[in-house]
């Protein structure tokens, strides 16, 4: 590998003279603020939040056993996925590169900045051939993208296979763990310091139960995190947002969370096995399941009658007549598949 950071990033990135905001020039104690234009009435919600997030980091810190250096935070996991291809590729001439199928964000930011998008297949138990996705790169290849666990297959990707991937290529591999949660022990994260291009994503969203407060996780060597902290919006979390996230963050109701979630994702996918029209229940590392049925249209249908939504994935490369299933409360689990049991009963 040979990674140069200043090579990678676009001309006018490297250039860049960040936006210096009020805060950022001042940031100690005083009793008198009048550097924001702010308005002096309706006091908290009056004042621009911290745009460097110093309180909610050292959390972030402690939980993740991470220096702030190493952190970004942004407004959701999606907020970095747009930043870093902002910040590499050049639109109408680079590309990304990132395997099928996957989650659709990376596409989506890649379109709306210009990028062109080299999808690699994944095998048809969604696993990962290393060698495949290096062949794909191309000298105008600046980002790799791979989630793992992968969204909408459930399974984590190989650790050795994403190894040999970052190690074999010149530009930033980013790792979406928006799922880790659910199999703490496959992340990136204590390897972060082994490899310059290894950028790595979690969020609040999904274990943390935070999906509203739009919080997301990016991790990577300071170099790289210096480079999106100098292009995001200043003021890119909320007050609402960092004080939310605050209050909630040291609570330990994750772990149980996390216990019951994967009680019940063992629970759905025996019972779901044992259903006539079901084909195939994917092994999952994360909180929802993918699901291969026959009649998968009727199943929906059928589903959205009985008011109970899941994500009809048929249509995905690799995942024809697959639905995806979150994993919900046993509530909500016994309910989808009482609705389930009475569709096979009505065949
Ligand atoms: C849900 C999800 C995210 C989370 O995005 P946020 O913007 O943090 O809510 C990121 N990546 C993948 C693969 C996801 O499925």
């Amino acid at each position: 590998m040979n990674f140069n950071i200043d090579q990678l990033l676009r001309d006018n990135i490297r250039k860049l003279k960040p936006y210096s905001s009020a805060r950022d020039e001042f940031s100690g104690n005083a009793e008198v603020f009048l550097d924001a234009n702010e308005n002096p009435y309706n006091s908290p919600w009056n004042r621009y939040p911290d745009p460097r997030q110093v309180k909610l980091k050292e959390i972030v810190e402690e939980i993740k056993n991470i220096s702030s250096d190493n952190i970004f935070l942004g407004n959701g996991s999606d907020e970095p996925i747009d930043l870093l291809i902002r910040a590499f590729c050049e639109p109408g001439r680079d590309n990304i590169v990132a395997i099928s199928p996957t989650y659709g964000m990376y596409k989506v930011a890649a379109d709306v900045n210009d990028i062109t998008v080299t999808e690699v297949p994944l095998t048809d138990d969604f696993e990962l051939n290393s060698a495949d996705l290096l062949k794909a790169v191309s000298g105008n290849s600046k980002l790799i993208f791979l989630c793992s666990p992968n969204n909408p297959s459930g399974n984590a990707l190989d650790h050795d296979s994403i190894v040999q991937v970052v190690n074999n290529f010149n530009g930033i591999v980013v790792v979406d763990e928006a799922y880790i949660d659910f199999c703490p022990e496959k992340s990136f994260l204590p390897f972060l310091d082994r490899y310059p291009n290894l950028v790595i994503l979690q969020t609040f969203s999904k274990a943390w139960g935070m999906a509203g407060l739009r919080l997301g996780m990016a991790f990577a060597s300071p170099a790289i995190i210096n480079v999106l902290s100098r292009i995001k919006y200043p003021y890119n979390l909320s007050v609402l947002t960092q004080q939310k996230a605050m209050e909630l963050l040291p609570s330990d109701k994750k772990h149980e969370w996390v216990k019951i979630i994967l009680e019940e994702r063992l629970k759905l996918r025996e019972e779901l096995s044992q259903l006539p029209f079901v084909l195939k229940v994917y092994p999952s590392d994360s909180n929802f399941i993918l699901v291969k049925m026959e009649n998968v249209k009727d199943i929906y249908q059928h589903l959205v009658k009985e008011n109970i939504i899941v994500r009809d994935r048929s249509s995905v490369f690799l995942c024809g007549g697959c639905i995806r299933v979150s994993v919900g409360s046993p509530e909500e689990n016994n309910k989808l598949l009482k609705a389930l049991k009475k569709f096979s009963n009505t065949k």
